[in-house]
């Protein structure tokens, strides 16, 4: 389908043609209405299936429909520094004729990256991508102010948990007000997943991709 026939329209609709998508994958086509009516979603979709702008792109008209806008208004948390800067880059071309701002919280970097994402952190951000343990390290030290978020995203979510992340998405969440949006990706689905999905989300729909 066209992106137009999803429910995406302008601007967003003008940096989707820039970036030279013409129609939607499957995912895209399935997730985006749902997630444009606000509904919490698990979908089970692999990495080159068109996942992450399934997320993005009606975040990114979600956010840019919205009056109110908090510090940070959604959170994204994905395993990997790696996966944190590539989506970055997706909201920096996804959201291009947008006025959006987005920042990747990750940890590993040298010793001023810290500072710079205090920095950002303090001054917020429409979208945020982190990955669990720096975010936590934030989080901390109590300048971090998750009370707007209205959009929660976890990504390859599987992934997160074999890495150990329960505990802190746990933790994270704790910051979250009740009224939110949440969306879960994970490229498997075994018992463990099931459980965070029952703690996470709030009558989703699911979509196996
Ligand atoms: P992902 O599964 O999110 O990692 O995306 C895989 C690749 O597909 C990325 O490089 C995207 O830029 C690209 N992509 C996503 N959606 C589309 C689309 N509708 N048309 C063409 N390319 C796309």
């Amino acid at each position: 389908l066209k992106f137009k026939e999803v429910g995406i329209q302008s601007p967003v609709l003008e940096s989707v043609e820039a970036m030279g998508y013409e129609t939607t994958t499957p995912i895209q086509e399935q997730a985006i209405p749902i997630i444009l009516n606000g509904k919490d979603l698990i979908a089970c979709a692999q990495t080159g299936t068109g996942k992450t702008a399934a997320f993005l792109l009606p975040t990114i008209q979600q956010i840019q429909a919205q009056e109110d806008h908090g510090s940070i208004d959604a959170l994204v948390i994905v395993p990997t520094r790696e996966l944190a800067i590539q989506i970055d880059q997706q909201i920096q071309g996804l959201g291009y004729f947008v006025n959006i701002s987005s920042l990747a919280i990750y940890g590993g970097g040298d010793g001023t990256s810290w500072d710079v994402q205090k920095k950002a952190l303090v001054n917020g951000a429409n979208v945020i991508i982190a990955t669990p343990g720096r975010l936590i390290a934030h989080l901390n030290q109590e300048y971090v102010d998750l009370s707007k978020v209205k959009h929660f995203i976890l990504d390859e979510a599987d992934r997160m948990l074999d890495m150990g992340f329960y505990d802190d998405i746990k933790k994270i969440m704790e910051g979250l007000p009740a009224k939110r949006q949440n969306l879960m990706f994970s490229a498997t689905m075994p018992p463990k997943m099931r459980k965070l999905a029952k703690e996470v989300l709030n009558e989703p729909e699911e979509l196996n991709i």
